[in-house]
């Protein structure tokens, strides 16, 4: 076990690594972040933020002599950079975890591998790949393999002409083609596992997407009782097939009531934001604990609650640059705001968020939304 006043590592410095640090410092804990950006959210509360690039090695080595371990925040540190540090301290989790869930290819194929359920798909890495893709799978969404998010990265396809030309604009780089499936709505899991190999899974959260990036998190997801018990075993599933040590976040799509996964993110996931106000442990201090080596917290859920992003934009509603009107969110019973310090407000960027918790699930997503609307979230 690992005991304060230990120091742990963090690679990436966003706003999830920014609660890793809240839910360290909270245990005792020190915290040194490493990431290029001097102003990255988690650096700016770090007991030492080393600004340097991943692959700094010599900021790796000073990384390595001063934590007792380290975790990420960020799914595309390079692997490389894991496995190096692991040659000095415990790292969770693994390079090899990380590798698959980086790569959406590698990622389909585990899946696959593992006999997990998900969506039709096709490797592409070349036009070859394309003109020998199934017609079945059109309408289809075209991602690269590696550096997406947020939607980004991908593009909607009709058939193979389409794919063709998005892939030319993706300058070739290998993808996959996913068949574009209707959805009933998405769910996700986020769970811990520890090095003894115990899972805790939270609840799991309904989430809804705005422009591809997360907009609104219901927990507990209005799902069916299986809907939610088969989610929990997959993702459990997942964890175990990866070796995983830490928190995991898995996304699914409910297609025609089943359960397909759409992508696991090794680290915290935004749709586990509410953990915080909303259980006993977060999904930051599970990361803590299974980092540390500590027994894993309860995952219990004590309130309701709906999480709403803030995303960039609402700091330039009126075409010219604002602080928006706090206040309006602040009256609304039951609501937490919290903002992760970023310094510059870039459309899409995800500058905050708040949960609205309660005893009644219903009046809760009410309370949420008109809070959404009040502040100048409106639907496209
Ligand atoms: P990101 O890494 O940006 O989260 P995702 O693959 O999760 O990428 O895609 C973002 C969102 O786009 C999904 O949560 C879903 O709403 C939509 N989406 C992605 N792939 C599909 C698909 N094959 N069919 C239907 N919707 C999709
Ligand atoms: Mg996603």
């Amino acid at each position: 076990m690992i005991l304060p006043p230990a120091t742990l590592g963090m690679l990436g410095g966003g706003q999830l690594g920014r609660y890793f640090v809240a839910a360290a410092h909270e245990m005792g804990y020190k915290v040194w972040v490493l990431d290029p950006d001097p102003h990255s959210p988690a650096g700016l509360i770090a007991d030492r933020h080393l600004v340097a690039a991943y692959e700094d090695y010599v900021a790796l080595d000073e990384l390595g002599a001063h934590c007792a371990a380290v975790t990420t925040e960020f799914e595309n540190v390079p692997a490389a950079t894991l496995d190096y540090l692991s040659k000095f301290i415990p790292v969770h989790p693994a390079a090899s975890a990380v590798a698959i869930c980086q790569n959406r290819i590698a990622e389909k194929r585990f899946l696959a591998d593992n006999g997990i359920p998900h969506g039709p798909f096709a490797v592409i890495e070349s036009d070859e790949d394309i003109r020998a893709s199934s017609e079945t799978l059109y309408p289809a969404v075209l991602k690269v393999a590696r550096f997406g998010y947020d939607g980004k990265g991908q593009s909607r396809v009709a058939n193979r002409d389409e794919a063709l030309h998005a892939f030319h604009q993706f300058k070739g780089e290998p993808c996959v083609l996913e068949k574009m499936l209707t959805l009933d709505f998405e769910v996700s899991v986020v769970l811990a596992r520890s090095e003894s190999g115990a899972v805790r899974c939270f609840p799991v959260g309904e989430n809804s997407h705005r422009n591809g990036i997360l907009d609104v998190t219901i927990a507990p997801a209005r799902a069916t009782p299986t809907q939610r018990d088969q989610a929990q075993t997959i993702a459990c599933r997942i964890a175990e097939s990866l070796g995983y040590i830490g928190t995991l976040g898995v996304e699914f799509f409910v297609c025609r009531g089943e359960l397909l996964v759409n992508e696991m993110a090794p680290r915290p996931h935004n749709s586990g934001h509410h953990t915080i106000d909303a259980c006993a442990t977060s999904q930051y201090e599970q990361q803590v604990r299974a980092l540390a080596g500590l027994p894993l917290g309860e995952p219990r859920q004590h309130s309701a609650a709906v999480m709403v992003h803030l995303l960039g934009e609402l700091w330039s509603a009126d075409d010219h640059y604002r602080e928006p009107d706090w206040s309006v969110l602040h009256a609304v019973p039951g609501l937490r705001l919290h903002l992760y310090g970023k310094h510059h407000a870039r459309p899409g960027r995800k500058m905050g968020h708040f949960t609205v918790t309660g005893e009644d699930p219903v009046v809760v997503l009410e309370r949420a939304l008109a809070a959404r609307a009040a502040i100048g979230i409106h639907d496209a």
